[in-house]
């Protein structure tokens, strides 16, 4: 995955508040066991913490901006985000987001960007507070992506993927796909509270894995709506395969063998390894987000 090395970053789509001290308020998710069971659950990659029933709710703040906004200062250039993995996020979102500025008006619909937030450690949404160990999600009560950058490194260390800067890719790409099903009505879905192979919340999660495949396709032919450049200049094979084994480390049968011993379907949010891959790949073979539809 290669950026056009002078094409320019749009930075406004990211805010930065690495470093910055959020209070916590009282509805936190994600320390300690809860984490892990967290973890285990499957918010990991998913929808805010509010609405998987994990969050008491209260009075998590917003997160704050803060004068440590690396990225504002840093990515600049297509350069800045082949070289540094924050700028290369910031690079992936405004791709994500140039394709769907373009694409869901021509279905019909009314695009609203979704900012993601950078933190560290731990950040307070409009879904409730939440810790690093939750994983990155989407919020659909602020329309934000969360994530900290950490994730990346635990993709490859706690769940095994060969890592790569497309895994990261498709993870950014997957939590947009959570915004589009937002915008769209189908997010909520998944709040019946059921859980299993063939439940909502999985056609749901599958879903946006098929709508990260789906920017994929459209990738390095999509130009910056402003500038009418192409953003990214190159995606390989290997690129895909690194998305495939992201998409296959973070299934829930993948998780449920590495954090309990054994899988237990009827627990699944997510879907299987074999489910992520197959319809991220639906949505990267065919590029039409019609092809979509994990509900049939
Ligand atoms: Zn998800």
């Amino acid at each position: 995955m290669q950026f056009d090395d002078d094409a320019d970053l749009d930075t406004s789509e990211v805010r930065d508040v690495r470093g910055s001290r959020v209070p916590g308020g009282r509805a936190t998710v994600g320390g300690g066991i809860i984490g892990l069971i967290a973890l285990v659950l499957g918010v990991i990659f998913g929808v805010g913490p509010d609405q998987l029933g994990l969050s008491s709710g209260g009075d998590a703040p917003a997160a704050s901006s803060s004068s440590a906004a690396q990225v504002d200062q840093s990515c600049r250039k297509g350069s800045d985000a082949n070289a540094r993995q924050d700028c290369r996020i910031v690079a992936v979102v405004n791709s994500v987001q140039d394709y769907w500025r373009g694409e869901y008006p021509r279905r019909g619909g009314t695009y609203g960007n979704a900012t993601t937030v950078m933190f560290s450690q731990r950040v307070g949404t409009a879904c409730g507070s939440a810790t690093s160990a939750v994983g990155p999600f989407y919020c659909p009560g602020d329309r934000q992506v969360y994530l900290d950058l950490g994730f990346f490194d635990e993709l490859r260390t706690k769940f095994g993927s060969s890592g790569g800067p497309f895994a990261q890719a498709y993870v950014v790409a997957h939590e947009y796909g959570h915004h589009i099903q937002n915008l769209m009505g189908t997010l909520s879905r998944a709040q019946d509270g059921r859980t299993g192979a063939n439940s909502n919340a999985v056609r749901v999660e599958l879903q946006a894995d098929c709508y990260a495949g789906v920017w994929a396709r459209h990738a390095t032919t999509t130009p910056d709506e402003k500038t009418g450049r192409l953003l990214m200049t190159s995606l390989t094979d290997d690129d895909i395969r690194d998305g495939l084994d992201a998409a296959a480390a973070v299934g829930d049968d993948r998780i449920q063998e590495r954090f309990q011993g054994r899988v237990t379907p009827e627990n699944w949010t997510h879907g299987s390894a074999a489910q992520r891959q197959q319809w991220f790949y639906e949505g990267y073979r065919t590029g039409d987000m019609a092809r979509c539809n994990t509900f049939r």
